[in-house]
C-alpha cells in the first residue's frame, strides 16, 4: 500500500484536513502550522482534534507532516528572528502533542552570510534547548535546495546538525524529490547511488518522510520551483521508480506539487496505480 497525501489547507481545522485527505484518496497529508509568515496559531479546539483522531483511525491514516513556517530562521543574524524561531518551535511542539507521534518538519535555516558551520551551531543550539526527552514528536530536517545561504542542501550538513543534537532519536530527516535534484543528487540517473550516500552519510533509518514533486528548474541548479508530477525536469519515470524504491516504499509521500484537491487526487491515483506494492 502506498502511502501519499498533500499538502492541505489548515484553514478549516484538524476535520477540514482530514475531510480534504479523504476526498483525494490520501492516507497521510501535510499542513502549515500557521499561516506560511508565521503570525499567530489557532487555539487547539479539542472537539475538532477528538473529531479528527477518530476519523484517522477509522481510515488507517499514517504518520502526517507539520510544516512550520518558512519564516522561522534558527540561523538568522538578528537575535529577534531567532527568539521568534524558538518561540513559534516550542509553542508548535507543545501543540503537536494533542495529536502524538507525527512529524514536525522545517527548513534547517539561512545562515545569511555568516557561514554554513555558524549556521549549523545554531540551528543545532536552539534544537537543543527545545527538544524534551517526553516529546512523542519527531522533528524533522528537511533537504534543500541551496538557494541563497540555505543550509541542509547536502547531506553532510543535515548529519552535523543531527551529531550535534543530544536527544537523536528525536531527529529525521525529510527528503523533498525536488529540492535534492535542484541541489545536485541525481535522483533521475542514479537512484541507487544518492540513496547510498544517504545512508552512508546520515543513515537510512533517519529517513522519516518525502516530498514528492517534480521540478521546473534543471538538475544542480539550487533553484526550488515545483513542478506537477510528470511535467517537470525529473519526470513520471524517474518518480515511479522512486516510491517503488525498496528502501523507500513504506514512506510516508506527500506532494507538494501546484495543484487543487482535484489535481491532487489525479495524482494520488495515477501514483498508486503504478505502485507495486
Ligand atoms: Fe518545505
Ligand atoms: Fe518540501
Ligand atoms: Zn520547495
Amino acid at each position: 500500500m502506498l502511502h501519499i497525501g498533500a499538502h492541505l489547507s489548515s484553514s478549516k481545522g484538524f476535520t477540514g484536513i482530514a475531510k480534504d485527505a479523504l476526498q483525494i484518496k490520501a492516507d497521510t497529508f501535510q499542513f502549515f502550522t500557521r499561516n506560511p509568515q508565521g503570525f499567530k496559531a489557532k487555539d487547539i479546539d479539542e472537539s475538532d482534534v477528538q473529531n479528527f483522531l477518530k476519523i484517522s483511525e477509522e481510515h488507517h491514516f499514517q504518520k502526517f507532516v507539520a510544516h512550520a513556517p518558512y519564516t522561522l530562521n534558527p540561523c538568522s543574524d538578528k537575535p529577534e528572528t531567532r527568539e521568534f524561531a524558538e518561540m513559534v518551535f516550542k509553542d508548535d511542539l507543545k501543540r503537536m502533542e494533542y495529536v502524538p507521534e507525527n512529524y514536525y518538519n522545517f527548513h534547517p535555516g539561512s545562515h545569511v552570510g555568516q557561514g554554513v558551520q555558524t549556521g549549523i551551531e545554531m540551528i543545532s543550539a536552539l534544537l537543543n534547548k527545545i527538544l524534551t526527552p517526553n516529546q512523542t514528536t519527531i522533528v524533522l530536517l528537511e533537504t534543500m535546495s541551496g538557494k541563497g545561504s540555505e543550509v541542509g542542501s547536502c547531506f553532510e550538513e543535515l548529519k552535523q546538525i543531527i551529531d550535534r543534537v543530544d536527544l537523536k532519536d528525536k531527529m529525521g530527516v525529510c527528503m523533498d524529490t525536488c529540492h535534492v535534484y535542484s541541489a545536485g543528487y541525481d535522483i533521475v540517473n542514479d537512484l541507487d547511488g544518492v540513496l547510498e550516500e544517504f545512508d552512508h552519510i546520515i543513515g537510512l533509518d533517519k529517513l522519516k518522510a518525502v516530498h514528492l514533486n517534480d521540478s521546473k528548474m534543471p538538475f544542480a541548479s539550487h533553484k526550488d520551483r515545483h513542478e506537477q508530477i510528470g511535467k517537470g525536469t525529473i519526470g513520471f519515470d524517474a518518480i515511479v521508480r522512486f516510491i517503488n524504491h525498496p528502501r523507500l516504499k513504506h514512506l510516508p509521500f506527500v506532494l507538494e506539487t501546484p495543484n487543487d484537491l482535484n489535481g491532487w487526487a489525479q495524482e494520488i491515483k495515477f501514483l498508486r496505480e503504478n505502485f507495486n506494492g
